[in-house]
């Protein structure tokens, strides 16, 4: 053990001086009293900057072979379609790694979008309106609540996922009122089950939701 005889205090670990007075020590040093953690081998950033070089390299490559079979094959189309979504998804799973709540909601909005997007191309919505988003959605609360579960999570600190799951449940239903929907049994069932569960939640957590909004909007 180390000692400051000017402090008169004695100093476990190995410190070069003093703490208190930053002075000359005597006597052996020992191993640290805390664990010392090993180097992190991958930094966030080059682990991003490394993830846009192959996202660079695919893009060209498969556009050099687009050029020289004149796009005669369908994978490589694809690649260069659906890369930038991957690479933004890497992107987003480093910067939320914390918050997977937040993460799986994020990504999942993501998701529908690009469902949107693709659906919507040759000018009218079908399938995604009918069952993609409004299974989407489901999924989406369900596994909400089974990682709220496993991470041991309080209402207070998933409510308000919920509550856009609600909106994006509700929303997706005005398919059906404007008439647009193809199929929309699946779309009517997501919204009833979420204003099925809305009341769960506000009638049988109702002092959990107190929480919660009070802590949201100071209510
Ligand atoms: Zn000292």
């Amino acid at each position: 053990m180390q000692h400051c005889s000017k402090c008169n205090i004695d100093i476990r670990g190995n410190k070069s001086c003093c703490p208190l007075c930053q002075g000359n020590l005597i006597g052996e040093p020992e191993d640290p009293a805390f664990p010392v953690l090993p180097e992190r081998r991958l930094s966030r950033g080059m682990f991003l900057r490394i993830c846009v070089f192959i996202f660079i390299v695919v893009e060209l490559a498969m556009m050099l072979v687009n050029y020289f079979t004149d796009s005669r094959f369908y994978l490589p189309g694809m690649v260069i379609l659906w890369a930038p979504f991957v690479l933004l998804d890497i992107c987003l799973a480093v910067y939320f790694r914390s918050n997977i709540l937040k993460l799986v909601t994020i990504e999942t909005c993501l998701f529908l979008l690009v469902v949107l997007y693709l659906d919507g191309r040759d000018g009218r919505l079908s399938w995604s309106i009918a069952w993609v988003i409004p299974i989407t959605i489901l999924c989406l609360v369900l596994l909400t609540n089974i990682l709220a579960w496993i991470t041991r999570r309080r209402l207070v600190d998933y409510v308000v996922y919920l509550a856009l799951d609600t909106v994006l449940a509700l929303l997706q239903t005005l398919s059906v009122f404007y008439d647009r929907n193809p199929y929309p049994a699946m779309s009517l069932i997501t919204g009833v089950v979420m204003l099925i569960y809305a009341a769960y939640v506000g009638l049988f957590r109702y002092r959990e939701l107190k929480n919660a909004l009070s802590k949201y909007m100071n209510v």
